[in-house]
């Protein structure tokens, strides 16, 4: 088992990356998932990257920890997204607004945060397709369509001023954030490195007491005026995470700041913990499919049990990533049901 860091290291973490100017702020989020951690470059422009969910309480607590440290919501200037989920953009457009800053995203991002409503209900239409295809009671899925629906109200139309290129430079006055486009958990993750004291921003890319979920998400670039890919043609949301954590393993650095909970000190070991639990869990699945055919809604139920109805679509994007490990390793087929349901068989 990997030896938990102390509370100690979090705090010496803490301490260097307020030294670099790097103050992190929890800000509260009505989400499974806890506080979200919102990061005040205090820098010129000065940069607040993500901002918590759209909610009154977000808001309240950013003001105060802003507060705490000299600054209103008027002063910031620069704002920063790292990907498209709402517990971390959320408040954006209230924050530019009031403050009249700049906000930067990668540019790939910047329409689906321009028109966030009808991105969400594609990204909606899309889970419903994936979850009935793959043996979640239809009844279930309504359900969590309107759980979904109703979470919308947490996000924001964000216009992006600063469209990002990856691997471009985000220069402020005693830092260059050098642009990382690593998808995975999301399609636009996006990580910041403070190349010079080798600090990683690393959102949800990596987190150090849960495993990031490659959620199963629509490509980036999908709108009204472009033909949405279909139940059939999932992306491979874990093999594309794994390549870009590979990458990340890959960069010498001191200090990672996530977006959920401490900062990491040691990225090499957490990351290779990461790839030895998505290897256990697809030998697991590979066990469970070999004994007879299973969708991977059973699948999930097999390993999780009958989890919340909001957690079943990540635990089948979790099942359906690890199939896809096992479908390059040519160890599964896919078997289409008469009533359009898929079985994966073990091989
Ligand atoms: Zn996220």
């Amino acid at each position: 088992m990997r030896a938990e860091a102390g509370p100690g290291d979090s705090e010496e973490a803490l301490a260097l990356a307020e030294l670099a100017g790097i103050h992190r702020l929890a800000i509260p989020t009505p989400f499974q998932v806890g506080r979200v951690n919102a990061y005040l470059i205090e820098d010129s422009p000065l940069t607040l990257v993500d901002s918590g969910p759209n909610s009154a309480k977000a808001l309240d607590e950013l003001e105060r920890a802003l507060a705490a440290r000299g600054h209103a919501i008027e002063d910031i200037e620069l704002l920063i997204v790292t990907h498209q989920h709402i517990d971390h953009f959320g408040l954006a457009a209230v924050l530019a607004r009031r403050s009249g800053a700049e906000v930067a995203a990668l540019d790939r991002l910047a329409p689906y945060l321009a028109r966030f409503g009808e991105q969400a209900e594609l990204d909606d239409r899309f889970a419903e397709r994936i979850m009935l295809r793959h043996g979640i009671p239809a009844d279930v899925v309504a359900a969590l369509r309107a759980v979904s629906a109703s979470f919308r109200a947490w996000g924001s139309v964000v216009e992006t001023t600063r469209p990002l290129s990856d691997g471009s430079e985000l220069k402020l006055r005693e830092r260059t954030l050098r642009v990382l486009h690593r998808p995975g958990h999301s399609p636009s993750d996006t990580l910041f490195l403070d190349e010079s004291r080798s600090i990683l921003l690393a959102a949800d890319h990596l987190i150090k007491h849960i495993s990031s979920n490659p959620l199963l998400a629509r490509p980036l670039g999908g709108g009204a005026d472009r033909r949405e890919p279909t139940g059939e043609e999932r992306p491979r949301a874990l093999i594309t995470y794994l390549s870009s954590l590979e990458r990340t393993r890959a960069m010498d650095l001191s200090l990672v700041l996530p977006g959920h909970g401490q900062p990491i000190v040691d990225h090499v070991p957490l990351i290779d913990e990461r790839f030895r639990l998505h290897r256990r869990r697809a030998e697991k699945i590979h066990s469970l499919i070999l004994s007879r055919p299973r969708s991977a809604h059973e699948i999930a139920q097999e390993l999780w049990g009958n989890v919340a109805v909001t957690q079943a679509y990540l635990t089948l994007s979790e099942v359906l990533g690890h199939i896809d490990l096992l479908l390059g390793d040519e160890r599964v087929v896919e078997q289409e049901q008469p009533d359009g349901v898929i079985l994966f068989e073990g091989l």
